[in-house]
C-alpha cells in the first residue's frame, strides 16, 4: 500500500498544493533486490506538486528536491549530490480498461494509478491515487548515470592509481602515447632530415 496519497473528491479544478517527504529507509526499501549498495540520502525526497482535477482528468505537476551522497564515476569519492528534477504527470480515469501487464493491473488495482512507459500520462481508478511508485520513477530518472564530484574532475592516474585533484604523479605522460603525439614526433623526425 502506498505511502503517499491523494484523495481524489479533494481535488478541484483550482490546483492544490501538497508537500511529501520520502525518506531514506522509504527508498532504501524500494532499491532493495536493485543492483549496488544503498542510496546515502542526506535531506529526503521532497516532492512538492500542484495537482488540479480538469474535466474527468487529474493534473499533477511539481518537481523533486533531494541532496544524495554518490561516488564520483571518475575518482571514486562519495561527494553530496543535488538532486533536482521538474515532473508532470496527467492521468485519466481508467473506466473498463486494464492495462496489459500483470504489474499494471496489480498497480491499478492496489494504489488506484497506473503509468505509462513515458512517466507522463497515466490512468487512475477509485478514490485514492497512491503516488509511491511514480515518487520512485522519478527519483530513479533524477539520479545521474555518471555522477561526478564536479564536471572538470581529473579522476585517478590509469598506472598509479593516484587522485590527480589531490596530487601530480611521476607517471609517463600519457600524451605521448595518444596517436596524434605519435604522428607529430614522426612529423619531427622527418623535418629534421
Ligand atoms: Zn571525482
Ligand atoms: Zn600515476
Amino acid at each position: 500500500m502506498s505511502d503517499f496519497k491523494i484523495q481524489v473528491d479533494e481535488l478541484d479544478e483550482k490546483a492544490k498544493s501538497f508537500r511529501f517527504l520520502a525518506s531514506e529507509s522509504w527508498w532504501g526499501a524500494r532499491e532493495e533486490g536493485s543492483d549496488g549498495q544503498a542510496t546515502e540520502v542526506v535531506s529526503g525526497f521532497a516532492f512538492q506538486l500542484d495537482v488540479a482535477r480538469k474535466a474527468d482528468d487529474i493534473i499533477l505537476s511539481g518537481d523533486l528536491e533531494a541532496e544524495v551522497i554518490l561516488e564520483c564515476s571518475r575518482c571514486a569519492r562519495r561527494y553530496s549530490h543535488a538532486l533536482r528534477d521538474p515532473f508532470s504527470l496527467a492521468l485519466e480515469p481508467a473506466k473498463g480498461r486494464e492495462p496489459t501487464d500483470l504489474e499494471g493491473v496489480q498497480g491499478l488495482a492496489e494504489n488506484g494509478v497506473w503509468l505509462g512507459e513515458d512517466l507522463e500520462a497515466g490512468w487512475f481508478r477509485g478514490p485514492k491515487i497512491g503516488l509511491d511508485d511514480f515518487f520512485g520513477e522519478v527519483i530513479a530518472l533524477a539520479m545521474p548515470l555518471q555522477p561526478l564530484c564536479s564536471e572538470s574532475c581529473p579522476g585517478i592516474c590509469s598506472h598509479c592509481g593516484a587522485d590527480l585533484a589531490k596530487t601530480q604523479c611521476d607517471c609517463v605522460d600519457e600524451r605521448l602515447e595518444s596517436p596524434f603525439a605519435v604522428l607529430a614526433m614522426l612529423k619531427g623526425v622527418t623535418e629534421e632530415k
